[in-house]
């Protein structure tokens, strides 16, 4: 059965178009509306009511399972106005979410400096006031400290003869009775001792965030899952994945970005094999990736000269130049795709020398290798890019945060060459983005305005290199058919048009017509994947 969109302000990803035909899960024609209806005599017709329509978004760096493994535990913040809240607010999530008696409670936000009724730090006692059944752990707002119940305990361990962790503390009362609270480093005793969850957790997880992504307009995500949890075995995220395809509750296309630390798992994996590009319409797997350095926020990210708000450090490589060689080495000759944080240019450098030595010994056409981030970068960087022909993974949200820190932690020449977007693409590069979420959220709305204002949406910050600021139209194909592009899938994905998978989005408003510091606001009203509604009413309307 054939159904018509039509009157709508439909951007396919090129330019603009009156209606389009959806059959099943494709999209089958594209055009004029009375050409259509006469194509189509039959079909159903839905009326977009003026609305904006783009492709599905496609967020081409994040975290699926770490995103739902966040949205698991409870959100705190907004219930510790006094211990006696926060015991009543725990004690109903079990409740409500019908968490099974055993199966960990974890939650974080709590704050004693707001409690009304007693400003100290709960202790095991009064969280065995909320169960004796659940293990409970609550992680204060700052992540410095956390407190468990008795049961919790128990499960670790921890009595009066453990010996007090380096770094941190566990408190103890006048017997010398462990309290249930853990600080700093003490925390690792707790988290180590967590169990990995169950496939059935993992299922749960990646499910409600793959509905909630779809409330952003993502209906692809490029996903770095396998390094989430101490102890996880790779196979129980992938298990977890095709069950939930088995069951029909894919609602996001994955494209697995396969995290490897050591060329024993990468070697492994692929002794299965698994290799870039295997897999179904809903998951898939996509390239090697590895972490290079840190952040800039954290002054972790490796910089080719000293951080000029600290002089003593240039950052941290995860990985020396030896390591990188022999991982990229190993992907790139097995035919993988590979795709690197990096942050910090000294970082790039050392991942492009793996590259280019990789490509020169066993050159492969179209390989599409990317970094992930592209950041700090000096001048000629963006060209070695381009004779590598690189994919640029941004994350133009990232600028809500960064333009305040950049021009005091690095070099002003350095931050002068930096995120630089528009350069990216002017000189060839394909440039797809995403959120990096769970670190911000996967709103791609908020980094169109980012990439094309080049200013914070939350913060007076003023403007950064405008020079580099992309189009509307750049910055939606960066979300759509770019993303589609780094994963190989640019002829079925990321544009409306005829023989492309029916993933679209209607949205509240233009970000064509609005001002450009409002296209933060807009949002999706109806989210389709597959040609099917995922998120949003069924009528639009009146919207
Ligand atoms: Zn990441």
């Amino acid at each position: 059965m054939v159904t018509l969109y039509t009157n709508g302000h439909i951007f396919d990803g090129n330019g603009w178009i009156e209606a389009f035909a959806v059959d099943g899960s494709t999209i089958v024609a594209t055009g004029r509306t009375t050409a259509l209806i006469q194509q189509y005599p039959k079909a159903t017709i839905v009326d977009l009511n003026h609305h904006f329509v783009s492709a599905g978004f496609n967020d081409s760096h994040m975290h699926v399972l770490n995103y739902g493994y966040g949205l698991a535990s409870l959100q705190l913040a907004e219930h510790t106005q006094s211990l006696k809240q926060l015991q009543q607010y725990v004690r109903d999530e079990i409740h409500h979410r019908n968490i099974p008696s055993g199966r960990w409670v974890r939650g974080r936000g709590w704050n004693h400096d707001f409690f009304e009724d007693d400003q100290r730090f709960p202790t095991r006692y009064d969280l065995d006031q909320i169960s004796t059944d659940h293990p409970i752990c609550l992680v204060r707002a700052c992540g410095h400290a956390c407190v468990v119940n008795s049961l919790a305990l128990e499960l670790i361990h921890v009595t009066k003869d453990t010996p007090q962790p380096n770094g941190g503390a566990f408190d103890v009362d006048e017997h010398g009775e462990p309290l249930g609270i853990f600080r700093e480093n003490g925390l690792d005793i707790v988290y180590q001792a967590l169990p990995k969850p169950s496939i059935d957790e993992l299922e749960e997880m990646l499910e409600n965030a793959m509905h909630h992504l779809n409330a952003y307009g993502v209906t692809s995500a490029q996903t770095d899952d396998f390094v989430v949890f101490h102890g996880l075995d790779y196979h129980d995220v992938i298990t977890a994945y095709q069950n939930l395809e088995a069951k029909g509750k894919m609602s996001v296309r994955i494209y697995e970005q396969n995290h490897f630390t050591n060329p024993h798992d990468l070697s492994q994996f692929l002794s299965e094999g698994r290799n870039t590009g295997i897999g179904s319409f809903w998951f898939k797997y996509g390239p090697l990736k590895m972490l290079g350095d840190g952040s800039l926020g954290a002054r972790t990210a490796y910089l080719s000269q000293p951080y000029a708000d600290d002089g003593s450090t240039h950052g941290i490589a995860v990985y020396d130049q030896t390591t990188f060689n022999q991982m990229i080495d190993l992907a790139h000759r097995s035919g993988m795709q590979i795709a690197i944080h990096a942050i910090g240019d000294a970082i790039m450098d050392r991942i492009m020398n793996a590259m280019e030595s990789s490509m020169t010994s066993h050159p492969r056409c179209d390989a599409r290798h990317g970094i992930i981030h592209c950041q700090i970068m000096r001048p000629d960087q963006y060209q070695r890019m381009k004779a590598l022909d690189l994919h640029a993974y941004i994350q133009s949200i990232f600028l809500d945060y960064d333009i305040g820190i950049v021009n005091q932690r690095v070099d002003p020449l350095l931050a002068a060459s930096s995120y630089g977007f528009h350069t990216m693409q002017r000189i060839g590069l394909h440039v797809s983005n995403g959120s990096d979420c769970p670190v911000e959220l996967p709103n791609g709305m908020v980094g169109i305005q980012c990439a094309v204002t080049r200013k914070s949406v939350h913060h007076d910050y003023g403007v950064y290199r405008p020079e580099e600021a992309m189009s509307v139209a750049d910055a939606i194909r960066s979300f759509t058919i770019e993303g589609a592009h780094a994963s190989f899938e640019e002829g079925i994905k990321g544009l409306i048009a005829p023989g492309y998978l029916a993933d679209f989005v209607i949205w509240s408003d233009d970000p064509f017509m609005v001002e450009p510091q409002q296209i933060h606001t807009i949002h999706p009203l109806q989210t389709y994947v597959n040609g099917t509604c995922v998120y949003g009413q069924n009528h639009i309307d009146n919207q």
